[in-house]
């Protein structure tokens, strides 16, 4: 019989009780479901903030190598299923299941990576103006954690929040999107598997109006990591500014990749690519804005446009160049911006339209528009799809100008040999992550990772040594012996 206990409470794996059905579909084949349960409703998802709260403290008292123990364990066990993830995560997401297997090694490296910061985390000394007082810092957890995440990598985005709260002694209250519960799911059973005791990880599957709402405003709530769309993390970040408490979100972005006519051709339309049509364009440092130097254009919209001609479109298990959108609502959302910028005056360059032959699923051929202008919807409003805009421009100064003219600021590139333009634009491109000559997607997991504008909070980035911070507090002590 199919597993519907999508919920984990208290160490206890149940069915949810809302009166509303989850059905999980192959982007690739959505006639076909998946799986149907019932998700949470507002009262699982107290009663998990509440399994977090009483497992709190004991945790909180766990030492560094028994919490280190339990991650190096977990990246073991990720690895041991890799390829059952991969394929679970692909059929629910869509993505090629080589990119799903990239992603299932990454949330194995999150964890180890994250692993040694149980025992190396420090607080300073620092000089006391008092001999008679010893004055330091250090940190404790911040208690009992909410984690909101988006689909697009279902098992990464998971990892690297999950593994920093938990690795700095906070528990959790975790709700992954209602596209991806099935590798949600299956992570929690490998943490659980690996040692994270009762109460410590809590799982609830369930509409953001209602299960989100509650974890993420219910006063036992010490902190929130969110990432998803700029709306929603307003809407977070907004229900509980009065409470002062910590809140990171990662959301939006519009990013461009600016190309400078003394750059390595081939490698800037290479990147351009990637950035436009890998994962269907369904990542947040998606490449979304081309700005091409006027005296580069015509030949590198040539380029870009051959290779996204050639690029293969089909089911994720395939392994193509491009898989599938997500939903149903991401297929409308990519067709509907289709329209948008045709009727704004840009000129459709290549697809727009479903590969031929395609019967079933949520396929888009690559898509480039030229022609386009800043004001233009198409240059502003973030697709979440593989829709890439052509703009030209007459200079560099131009090019930053236009780069930074949206509401996002969450990654930036640029290609040139000019390595004192490159610096330009590292300070002038309000950016949170910035490239020189790489693609605007991509990040390791050492270094810091997060936006500007619209993009981010910017509370603290996420990733990296930014990461422990934000999970936890700060303590100022002066401790003057009797
Ligand atoms: P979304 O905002 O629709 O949903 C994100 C999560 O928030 C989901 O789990 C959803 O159920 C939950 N949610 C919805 N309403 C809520 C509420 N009122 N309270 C609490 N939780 C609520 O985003 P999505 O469609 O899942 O993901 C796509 C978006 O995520 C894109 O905008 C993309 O750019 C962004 N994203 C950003 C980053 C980043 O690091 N900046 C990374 C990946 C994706």
């Amino acid at each position: 019989m199919t597993d519907t206990k999508y919920q984990h409470i208290d160490g206890a794996w149940i069915d949810g009780e809302s009166d509303e059905q989850l059905t999980i579909r192959d982007p690739a084949a959505p006639d076909d479901p998946v799986i149907t349960f019932q998700q949470a409703d507002r009262q699982q998802a107290k009663t998990a903030v509440e399994a977090a709260r009483a497992a709190s403290d004991e945790w909180a008292a766990t030492t560094p190598d028994e919490r280190d123990a339990i991650f190096y364990d977990v990246a073991d066990r990720i690895e041991d299923n890799l390829d059952s993830l991969a394929t679970t995560l692909t059929r629910e997401e869509g993505k090629p299941i080589s990119s799903s297997r990239a992603e299932v090694s990454r949330a194995a490296e999150i964890f180890r990576f994250f692993a040694s910061y149980a025992r190396t985390a420090t607080g300073d000394t620092v000089p006391s103006n008092d001999p008679e007082t010893f004055t330091y810092t250090f940190r404790e957890p911040l208690g009992v954690v909410a984690l909101v995440t988006p689909w697009n990598f279902p098992i990464a985005t998971p990892s690297w929040k999950l593994a920093t709260a938990l690795i700095t002694g906070n528990t959790v209250v975790f709700k992954p999107s209602s596209e991806t519960p099935m590798i949600a799911k299956r992570l929690v059973e490998l943490l659980e598997e690996a040692g994270v005791p009762d109460g410590v990880l809590n799982l609830v599957v369930g509409p953001g109006s209602t299960v989100g709402d509650e974890i993420t405003t219910n006063e036992q709530i010490d902190g929130i990591s969110f990432t998803g769309s700029t709306g929603t993390g307003q809407h977070i970040a907004e229900s509980v500014a009065h409470r002062g408490i910590p809140v990171q979100t990662e959301m939006g972005g519009k990013n461009p990749l600016v190309v400078l006519p003394d750059a390595d051709f081939e490698a800037a339309a290479d990147a351009a690519i990637a950035g436009a049509f890998g994962l269907t364009g369904q990542a947040c440092t998606a490449t979304s804005r081309l700005i091409v130097h006027e005296d580069v254009a015509a030949e590198l919209t040539d380029a870009v446009v051959e290779r996204a001609k050639s690029l293969s479109v089909g089911p994720g298990m395939d392994d193509p160049d491009m898989g599938p959108a997500v939903s149903a609502d991401q297929d409308e959302t990519n067709f509907e911006y289709v329209d948008i910028a045709a009727n704004d005056g840009a000129t459709l360059l290549t697809g727009g339209s479903r590969p031929d032959g395609v019967e079933a699923g949520y396929f888009i051929e690559p898509t480039v528009f030229g022609d386009v202008e800043s004001e233009m919807q198409i240059a502003q409003d973030e697709v979440f799809g593989p829709v890439l805009s052509v703009m030209e421009v007459g200079d560099y100064e131009e090019a930053v100008s236009v780069a930074n003219d949206v509401a996002f600021g969450l990654s930036a590139s640029i290609f040139t040999s000019d390595m004192a333009a490159a610096r330009k634009f590292t300070e002038q491109a309000e950016a949170g992550v910035i490239k020189v000559n790489g693609t605007t997607t991509g990040s390791q997991i050492q270094m810091p990772f997060g936006g500007m504008k619209a993009s981010s909070s910017e509370q603290k980035k996420e990733m990296g040594q930014r990461a422990y911070e934000f999970y936890t507090h700060e303590k100022v002590v002066y401790r003057t012996d009797p």
